[in-house]
């Protein structure tokens, strides 16, 4: 039996290859205390079973995640499937049932570093696309921002930025489909939507930390959505570029994507918090999360974080920076790592097609929002 890791954002160490189950850890993100994302390939003799062991699992970032999870396995790299796993509070434990020589098990499927080059080079093909690097982080990879749509003539600016925790690559897959929708040319919706909106979109947002196999930070250990407040070029490359660039460009409304690793539903976080919070915030909010509902049953409202008090949100946040800053929506969405407990996948779980699907959806509140903008302005 043989385990690697030395791979596109691989983690894993092999604590004890000996012992029955297989003892595995988890390694760290660079310069920070955050773990949970793991990828791994195992290798070994067809029809053989291998028990395998997280030891260091109760001690991960969100040790709630662990709770009602279930391993993502691949054979192809393709098609991803769950294995059951057992979490006692201290290790995750889980069987591989080998039938092809050798498996990929991973915390969610990944989204590659070619196959985001793969998206920008496919988006960028379009006329409607303009691809634009930004700068470099420290490990000296492109940031990437696409704008689609006529930035000269467009009415409204939307912004959607991804993947700034690299582990929660369900962010990534998420948007894929959103692009993949608007730059469909047999899709009317989008067709309209690009006649007065441009959109702004950086779909990677943490290319470095998405390599070196972290959860949660960049090269340097910087969790880049406590960063907004007062980025670097030293610290925080990568969130200085795209607030540069939304400092000079401005916006009607800003979507940042995320993963959470402990609830099993989809839902919104807004910026009730931040100071100025108003009639106009809660309103947009209203339309976006109402239509969104009616748009997709795989969102709802009834599961999420609790709300910040008044004036007590964290400023150095992504999504309350941009709605302070900007003064309209801005809104962090939450995909699960487990799956949607209201329309569970058995087989697969929470899924990169489910991901697809919920950009493709998500549209429509999109569409309504800026409706409203237009019909409140006249
Ligand atoms: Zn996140």
């Amino acid at each position: 039996m043989h385990i690697s890791s030395a791979f596109d954002s691989g983690n894993i160490k092999v604590i004890d290859k000996k012992s029955t189950p297989v003892e595995l850890a988890i390694r760290i993100d660079n310069q920070s205390d955050f773990y949970q994302w793991f990828h791994f390939r195992l290798e070994g003799e067809v029809g053989n079973e291998y028990p395998l062991r997280i030891s260091n699992a109760g001690k991960a970032a969100y040790p709630e995640g662990w709770e009602n999870y279930r391993v993502c396995a691949s054979y192809d790299r393709h098609n991803w499937f769950r294995i059951d796993a057992e979490y006692d509070g201290k290790a995750l434990d889980f069987t591989v049932d080998l039938e092809q020589p050798s498996i990929y098990l991973a915390y969610f499927a990944p989204f590659s570093w070619e196959r985001h080059l793969d998206l920008i080079a496919w988006a960028q093909s379009d006329d409607r696309v303009q691809a634009e690097t930004l700068g470099l982080t420290l490990d000296g990879r492109d940031m990437t921002l696409l704008t689609i749509g006529n930035p000269d003539t467009a009415k409204r600016k939307v912004w959607m930025i991804a993947r700034q925790h690299p582990g929660e690559t369900m962010a990534e897959w998420f948007v894929e489909g959103f692009l993949e929708t608007l730059l469909d040319e047999s899709n009317s919706a989008a067709m309209r939507i690009l006649q007065d909106t441009v959109f702004y979109v950086v779909p990677n947002m943490n290319p470095d930390g998405s390599v070196r196999g972290h959860l949660r930070t960049n090269a340097a250990g910087a969790n880049l959505n406590r960063e907004w407040q007062s980025p670097s070029m030293e610290r925080s490359p990568e969130v200085y570029l795209v607030r540069e660039r939304m400092l000079a460009t401005g916006g009607d409304m800003f979507l940042d994507i995320h993963g959470d690793e402990a609830l099993p539903y989809n839902f919104v976080a807004a910026c009730e918090g931040v100071p100025g919070y108003d009639e106009k915030h809660a309103t947009l909010e209203n339309i976006f999360k109402d239509a969104f509902e009616k748009a997709s049953p795989d969102f709802q409202t009834e599961q999420g974080y609790p709300l910040d008090k008044p004036g007590e949100a964290n400023m150095t946040v992504g999504t309350n920076w941009c709605g302070h800053q900007f003064r309209t929506l801005a809104l962090t969405l939450e995909m699960p790592f487990k799956d949607n407990d209201t329309l569970p996948d058995p087989i697969e779980g929470w899924s990169p097609a489910r991901c697809r699907s919920l950009a493709r959806d998500m549209l429509f509140p999109i569409r309504e929002t800026l409706a409203y903008m237009d019909e409140a302005e006249k």
